[in-house]
């Protein structure tokens, strides 16, 4: 009962920290500051009011558009606050409520923001990144820091493979890829890996039904990958012990 107020709680929380993320992720690939000034319309450029800009609510109360000139808002925004949401209370339903948390829901924030941004514009901003990879490390040394290593090796094997696989299929990976998959490994550590194969079952899954349905344009254009890390990145973080305990059993046992 306990973890079930916790998680609604936090959920609360993540539908907040979306609406900081729609704001990263619009403002972080134009060059813009995520802290000044308040939110516009881009359409009437009225600032939007507090009771406009709650998480979620406000969209649908609004049914998607500015209440001063009536220009659309996009569903993504309450799309990536509902999302933030619930994978904030799923990770506390998944793993308690503890010190982890720090490095747990950044990262899952981290993620959300770099697959929104990568979506949008096909690029997963250094800007991003590089604050991520120094919480990791820092919060990491500071709560638990035995697993430092193992999570360092993680970091520099994922970056490697993503590397290789990089090199040998330009049109589907980027540099920003593979830092991302570097940034997962100091936060998930082993788990990184059934991280990794979750990203590439669903990548190739996705990848073959669109160029399929779209063909040859499709084939150069490729699919975008880090929302695939980053979904692979929550799979590693929701169940990657298990994962790993379950190959183990299965296989080397
Ligand atoms: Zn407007």
């Amino acid at each position: 009962m306990r973890v079930a107020v916790e998680a609604v709680i936090v959920s609360g929380l993540g539908a907040m920290v979306g609406s900081f993320l729609n704001v990263v992720a619009y403002r972080v690939p134009r060059g813009e500051s995520v802290v000044t000034p308040r939110s516009r319309c881009p359409g009437c450029d009225t600032a939007i009011s507090p009771r406009d800009n709650i998480p979620v609510v406000s969209w649908l109360n609004l049914r998607g558009r500015c209440r001063g000139c009536g220009e659309r808002i996009s569903p993504r925004y309450p799309v990536t606050e509902a999302v933030t949401a619930v994978a904030f209370a799923a990770v506390v339903l998944a793993r308690g409520l503890d010190e982890g948390l720090l490095l747990a829901l950044p990262f899952t924030a981290m993620l959300i923001a770099v697959a929104s941004v990568d979506l949008e514009h096909r690029i997963v901003p250094n800007k991003i990144l590089l604050p991520a990879a120094v919480w990791a490390i820092g919060v990491g040394c500071l709560i638990d820091l035995d697993a430092m290593p193992e999570r360092v090796a993680a970091g520099a094997g994922a970056f490697g493979f993503l590397l290789v696989a990089a090199l040998a299929y330009p049109a589907g990976m980027g540099m920003g890829d593979v830092k991302l998959a570097g940034v997962m490994g100091l936060y998930l550590g082993l788990s990184v890996i059934p991280a990794l194969m979750a990203a590439f079952v669903a990548g190739t899954v996705v990848g073959l039904v669109v160029m399929l349905r779209e063909g040859a344009a499709a084939r150069k254009q490729g699919v975008p990958f880090a929302p695939f890390l980053a979904l692979g990145g929550l799979v590693g973080l929701l169940a990657g012990s298990e994962l790993i305990d379950l190959y183990v059993d299965r296989f080397l046992s």
